[in-house]
């Protein structure tokens, strides 16, 4: 049983995982939340009266389709395509997509359940969703993809809307395949439908910072964190997992902030750098060629490559994971510990398994989950809805102002309700209550639907 819940939590448990059977990263994400929600129910009546918990918990909309596309060699293949519409209660349904080869029903739903969450923390009127598929889009030329999004849209666009269905990018999609996504959903509905995805290209809707938006606002969170510890960023050695969209704005971030990251990794192994990332060689390797992370050494003449290698076992003050979920597990987090690291914040969703919280909680490091730590990207994606709608173009300066004030905002909700609550320092309870409150307050009032 992960974390401790209390007696109607653990029957509340026990159903999930019976009827949610085999689905292990949903029923994973779901324990971590009802952990920390015995005390809300007891405080608040009302919300077990309409069982919003329960309802929280089964998504609204569960929509899964066959994806027909051929390669370039004229040859069929057929994909799995995902959306999950959680929840929206505050707003669209607003997250990613993740194309990988690990998607799967489970993995879908536990993203799209935390979304919730994350959306609700940002204060910005958002529901929450998630969808992807189990494509591969590594070592799939241009049309490949573009034929893969062409398909797969041509199903899911009749779900979508800037009022109804809002997604994104997440692990596989960039901007190139949000490009594709937008192409066909305006081809087929006809509309320049701005507002109807995020994530898109500054000269067709997109808004600055967006790309930035969620490794620049883990930085700024996990600068938050160090100075509720009376502490700074200044000086701290870091090291970062991933070398993805958010590691790389979380690095170049860190390193204006007065850190210095000294590893990085990718599927394949680590790389480190003591004398400190060189973030635009990983801009070059990773966004220009979508390449492996050993030709650092090449491009720079400088650091080392450890193929297959766990970045945990670097030495650090300060460790992101900013990969994928479940990288970071109990015996990792000791190893952290044992080396001095004071602070964890998840750039990725569910990095960390619940053994390797149970540790930072247990030794004092301050931890704080993806759903609050990496809300940044979303938050932005937000703005990049305002300015669509408004037909407006925000200056870097200003946009990025705006999402640093909504990280600390994050983090003051996250700190102080996890201080109401009898466990301060405790950012899972934080962020856990103040999201859930949040929503299972609109959804009381919006009745029983
Ligand atoms: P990307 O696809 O841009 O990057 C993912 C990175 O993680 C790649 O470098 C990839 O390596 C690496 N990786 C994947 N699996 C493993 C593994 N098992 N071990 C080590 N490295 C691995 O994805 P994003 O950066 O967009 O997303 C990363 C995480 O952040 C995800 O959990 C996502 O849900 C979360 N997130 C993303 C947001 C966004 O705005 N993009 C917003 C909030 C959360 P390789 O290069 O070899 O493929």
């Amino acid at each position: 049983m992960p974390l401790q819940m209390n007696e109607d939590m653990q029957a509340l448990h026990q159903d999930i995982v019976r009827r949610n059977a085999g689905e292990r990263e949903f029923q994973q994400a779901v324990a971590e939340v009802l952990g920390s929600l015995g005390p809300v129910l007891s405080k608040h009546p009302e919300f077990r009266d309409n069982r919003a918990l329960e309802r929280l918990i089964e998504p609204e909309r569960q929509i899964i389709f066959r994806v027909p596309w051929q390669d370039d060699s004229g040859r069929v293949h057929i994909n799995r395509g995902f959306r999950v519409e959680s929840n929206s209660a505050l707003g669209p349904y607003k997250g990613g997509l993740r194309f990988h080869p690990s998607v799967n029903l489970s993995v879908i739903k536990f993203l799209g359940f935390e979304q919730v969450f994350k959306n609700a923390l940002t204060g910005m009127p958002l529901g929450g969703g998630k969808g992807g598929s189990d494509f591969d889009p590594k070592g799939r030329s241009d049309g490949e993809v573009m034929r893969f999004c062409q398909s797969f849209m041509t199903e899911l666009y009749r779900h979508l809307g800037e009022y109804t269905d809002v997604p994104a990018g997440d692990i596989g999609v960039g901007q190139r395949e949000i490009g594709y996504l937008f192409g066909q959903y305006k081809r087929i509905t006809n509309r320049y439908e701005s507002g109807v995805l995020t994530g898109k290209g500054l000269d067709w809707g997109g808004a600055l910072v967006r790309r930035e938006a969620t490794g620049y606002g883990l930085a700024y969170f996990v600068q938050e964190m160090l100075r509720a510890r009376n502490d700074s960023l200044d000086g701290k050695t870091c090291i970062v997992s991933g070398s993805g969209n958010v590691a790389i704005y979380t690095i170049e971030k860190i390193h204006a902030l007065g850190g210095r990251v000294v590893a990085c990794s990718d599927s394949r192994g680590v790389l480190h750098d003591d004398t400190g990332i060189d973030v635009t060689a990983v801009k070059q390797i990773k966004e220009v060629g979508r390449g492996p992370l050993d030709r650092y050494m090449l491009l720079t003449g400088r650091g080392r490559h450890v193929p297959g290698g766990s970045i945990w076992d670097a030495p650090c003050h300060v460790a992101l994971p900013c990969a994928t979920q479940n990288e970071l597990n109990g015996s990792d987090a000791e190893t952290l510990v044992r080396h001095g690291c004071v602070v964890v914040a998840e750039g990725a969703n569910m990095p960390a398994t619940p053994e390797a919280i149970r540790v930072f909680q247990e030794q004092g490091t301050a931890f704080a989950p993806g759903k609050a730590a990496n809300a940044g990207g979303v938050a932005t994606s937000a703005l990049e809805m305002q300015q669509n709608a408004s037909r407006d173009a925000w200056t870097f300066e200003y946009t990025e102002q705006r999402l640093a004030e909504i990280m600390r905002g994050i983090h003051e909700r996250c700190h102080d309700t996890a201080a109401e609550y009898g466990t301060p320092g405790n950012y899972v309870n934080g962020a856990n209550i103040a999201g859930f409150i949040k929503v299972a307050r609109a959804m009381v009032a919006l009745g029983v639907i």
